[in-house]
């Protein structure tokens, strides 16, 4: 077969799934419109479930943050609210106290600041420092509130106002658990590792992967945040193999690939067949046989020259590309 293409900058992880099954699969399959058959419908299916799975964990996430943000602000108020009932000048020395301790806290933290920034990530030294301010700032509200004389009026409006702040707090509890029971509904149905969904192949919420390295590009199925992990997963719909096909490990390793330059250098990949999921590991080899790959595609591309690479029955009786193939064993 001698077919003159022009050379493409980047190969999809897809097309790398396609070669390695047969080379004369991927150069078929080059040609073909793509049409919506029963595997893309299920795939499609999985993927609109996966979508819904990672809205829910955010909104699970969201709604907890902000029934946190509510019940302090709830607890805060209501203590304003006691310190305008009562005037007390020992509890408002007790928080004059408190307000210097996180005073010196936070200028500590701010004089040492290059110091804790080598230990932990800058965001999370400023955040200790925003914590540290706000809590002498609050203390001090009080050490002043409780030494003025008592303001009946004053204090039960700050205690409807901290039930206000409670009732909202309730609220978003109870949209962050019924988010989080949609979330469990929908990871033991799809059976799904742990971990936060950050990724889903959708063009409109995930971009393209790509590699400028490699010049690869592609869209795992789904990327998994487990710990400081990020997990590609791939997923096959169709029959159950007896165990993970060669085509497709290349094809997650060519994901990996993608999350070690997008995101950290991932420690393995999950493919999963139906309920069964197979870890591979993120090996130097592998990555190695999947760029070779890569690099005889390329040749490819360039001479017009692609021919069946195997004598396996098996894989041509299979193959959706049998119809139009000139060199197919079955
Ligand atoms: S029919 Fe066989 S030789 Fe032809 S593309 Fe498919 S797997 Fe390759």
């Amino acid at each position: 077969m001698s077919v003159h293409i022009c050379i493409v900058d980047y190969i999809s992880a897809g097309d790398i799934e396609k070669y390695s099954y047969c080379p004369l699969s991927w150069w078929l399959s080059r040609k073909e419109k793509h049409t919506e058959n029963e595997g893309v419908r299920k795939h499609r299916e999985i993927s609109e479930e996966a979508k819904k799975m990672k809205k829910s964990y955010s909104k699970m996430k969201d709604s907890e943050s902000m029934a946190i943000y509510y019940s302090i602000g709830a607890t805060l108020i209501a203590l304003v609210g006691i310190s305008f009932l009562y005037s007390s000048p020992i509890l408002s020395r007790i928080f004059m106290i408190l307000a210097i301790v996180w005073l010196l806290f936070s200028l500590y933290l701010l004089w040492k600041f290059e110091k804790y920034v080598l230990l932990w990530e800058r965001k999370d030294v400023e955040r200790v420092m925003v914590i540290a301010s706000g809590a002498a700032t609050i203390f001090s509200i009080f050490a002043v509130t409780f030494v003025l004389p008592p303001n009946f009026a004053l204090g039960y409006v700050m205690e409807v106002l901290s039930l206000l702040w409670l009732i909202f707090a309730t609220y978003f509890l109870y949209i962050s658990l019924k988010s989080e029971f949609q979330y469990n509904e929908l990871k033991k149905k799809l059976k799904l590792p742990d971990g936060e969904i950050i990724y889903v192949d959708d063009l409109q919420q995930s971009p393209i992967l790509k590699s400028e390295k490699y010049k690869i590009w592609g869209r795992p199925d789904l990327l998994i945040k487990k710990g400081d992990d990020y997990i590609p997963v791939e997923i096959k719909t169709g029959r159950v193999p007896r165990g993970p096909l060669f085509s497709h490990i290349m094809q997650l390793t060519a994901y990996m690939v993608l999350v070690e330059e997008n995101y950290k250098t991932p420690p393995y990949g999950l493919l999963k067949y139906g309920p069964v999921v197979y870890k591979i590991e993120y090996e130097e080899d592998l990555r190695n046989i999947m760029l070779e790959k890569v690099e005889e595609m390329r040749r490819a591309l360039e001479t017009g020259e692609v021919h069946r690479n195997h004598h396996k029955v098996g894989k041509c009786i299979h193959c959706s590309r049998r119809n139009i193939c000139p060199e197919r064993l079955a």
